[in-house]
């Protein structure tokens, strides 16, 4: 068996769907479960949805842009759209009518029975397009096999339910299935918590024993550096599982971290390819060599604050001040990036992701001198070489790392 992967930007249109077609021409899809995300950015518009919903505004006319926005795709790619377009209005219908009865005020369970359909209605109009042009496969429902606890939005997978389940599919044919999506006990729908469809590839590849699984991208697989931010850029060739862990947790946004434990544990090549040039090698996470070419990788991470403690009368910052510190910082999901001490002090770089910042500083300021650079970048360099600072803007330095092969500046936005 074999596991595809295609996000939204690859379905964001029809020309996209018939390249998934053309793909799946040219590679082959023998002995192959495909799992698609939303289409384009199908699954922010639901997200509005669910935020309209809960503040009491009208959501029917955003949901109302999304059905229209599938049914105009249909239309380009069917000849005979009436099948394919009750279908995609069913769907939608469904979701007002559920949100008009709805009497949970959990936001976290309706916002996965509402934004579930965007991965439900683009892997049916996927497969049904595949069959019109005599690709055949079967489109499976996904939380019929990934089982969750009721951890809505961060579905904890259960992994013994789900390898049973996987277990039951005959390994034959092509299969369509989605992305981000499981189940809980009482069939609710959960979800992954969001770019979770690699997550869901990686889960399928291990029930099956994969013989490898395949994300196509806009991109040519894994770049040194991100092409966003950084000039120039080289495709790595080959990524051992432990780098491409590395390289995930400083932030490198190609790889969902979650996505490597699974593959990893059962060796499973990973390929990271792209979707225009699918003939092409692309990036293979696979055991072996930790990077090929032995090049610098860049990452950038924006949005960082740089946080400096350091004790009002000049005692050491010792292991339960340290220890008091972390568990404040848990406890407001502030995540730490890189850390420096000294006796007196003690530096962080904090992604402040659920805006719990200001309180963190508030309970700091009463025991430490607080000093706080908000809005700073922070680049780290995994496998630096003398001239890899050379696209930091090092003038704007305000605190440097090395910790082995990898290199961390904090710089002034
Ligand atoms: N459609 C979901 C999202 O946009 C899942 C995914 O794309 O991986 O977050
Ligand atoms: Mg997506």
């Amino acid at each position: 068996m074999k596991v595809f992967k295609f996000g939204g930007a690859s379905v964001k249109d029809a020309a996209g769907v018939r390249n998934v077609a053309d793909l799946l021409q040219s590679v082959g899809y023998e002995n192959t479960c495909v799992i698609v995300s939303a289409m384009g950015k199908t699954t922010n518009a639901l997200e509005e949805v669910v935020k309209r919903y809960f503040e009491n505004e009208d959501f029917e006319k955003t949901i109302s842009g999304v059905k229209e926005q599938h049914i105009t795709l249909a239309k380009e790619l069917f000849e005979n759209p009436t099948d394919v377009s009750n279908e995609i209005s069913q769907f939608f219908d469904d979701i007002v009518s559920f949100l008009r009865r709805n009497k949970s005020p959990n936001y976290s369970y309706v916002y996965d029975q509402v934004v579930c359909c965007g991965e439900l209605i683009s892997t049916k109009i996927i497969s049904m397009y595949l069959n019109s042009i005599n690709i055949k496969n079967d489109w499976l429902d996904v939380r019929d096999y990934i089982k969750t606890d009721d951890t809505y939005r961060e579905g904890k997978v259960n992994w013994s339910l789900t390898e049973q389940n996987i277990k039951k599919i005959s390994p034959k044919g092509l299969f369509i299935t989605q992305g981000f999506l499981g189940s809980d006990s009482n069939f609710f729908t959960t979800t992954l918590g969001r770019e979770g469809s690699d997550y869901s590839a990686a889960i399928f590849a291990y029930c099956f024993n994969a013989e490898s699984m395949t994300i196509w991208k806009d991109v040519p697989g894994v770049l040194n550096a991100d092409p966003r931010y950084f000039e120039e850029t080289q495709l790595l060739n080959h990524i051992s599982y432990e780098e491409a862990i590395e390289l995930a947790y400083y932030g490198a946004s190609v790889i969902h971290p979650k996505t490597l434990q699974p593959l990893q544990q059962k060796e499973i090549p990973f390929f990271v390819k792209s979707f225009i040039n699918p003939t092409e090698n692309g990036t293979e996470v696979a055991k072996g060599e930790a990077l090929s070419p032995e090049v610098p990788c860049f990452i950038l991470k924006r949005e960082q604050h740089l946080v400096r403690l350091s004790s009002k009368d000049f005692s050491f910052i010792t292991e339960d001040k340290l220890s008091g510190i972390f568990n404040q910082l848990y406890d407001y999901q502030i995540k730490v990036n890189l850390m420096q001490n000294s006796a007196i002090s003690l530096s962080l770089c904090l992604e402040d992701k659920y805006n719990n910042l200001d309180k963190f500083v508030a309970d700091m300021n009463e025991a430490y001198k607080v000093q706080e650079e908000n809005d700073v970048l922070l680049y780290t360099i995994r496998h630096f070489d003398d001239n890899s600072d050379k696209v930091v803007p090092t003038e704007k330095e305000l605190l440097r790392q090395t910790v082995r092969e990898t290199l961390q500046i904090v710089v002034k936005a």
